[in-house]
């Protein structure tokens, strides 16, 4: 059986493979999730108002915070003509992505938990193999 330091230093050196693969587009400290993740942000006061988008690929922590920040700025910024039909449809959306981007995150980790069972497994096999032989 293998060792819970092996699976944590796999599930290290997965990890960190990940990063130089596919890094998140905003901090590049952690893999990105593997589907495209589109929050918006509307701010409108009356007349005025501002549009924010963001689209790419991105971690787990970055897509929580964006999401947080995205929905405060929707909050506060419906006080407009246009703002008001606009940020009822961006919240939707953006929790859309929030829901989808969780899902994807939570696949991500199932399949690299898998992986490494798997690597240990066979490991453990090729082990068992050399040492029946070896005897
Ligand atoms: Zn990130």
């Amino acid at each position: 059986m293998a060792s819970s330091d092996e699976r944590a230093k796999l599930l290290r050196i997965s990890r960190g493979l990940d990063r130089l693969n596919n890094p998140c587009q905003l901090c590049k400290q952690r893999g990105a999730i593997s589907s495209k993740t589109h929050f918006a942000a509307n701010f409108g006061l009356a007349f005025t108002r501002t549009e924010n988008h963001l689209e790419g690929y991105f971690c787990g922590p970055c897509i929580h915070k964006k999401f947080l920040l995205f929905t405060f700025i929707n909050l506060i910024g419906w006080f407009g003509i246009v703002s008001i039909i606009k940020v009822p449809m961006f919240l939707l959306s953006n929790i859309a992505e929030y829901e989808f981007a969780i899902r994807a995150m939570l696949r991500k980790r199932k399949q690299r938990l898998a992986l490494i069972e798997d690597l240990l497994e066979k490991d453990a096999q090729a082990r068992r193999n050399l040492s029946s032989r070896g005897s």
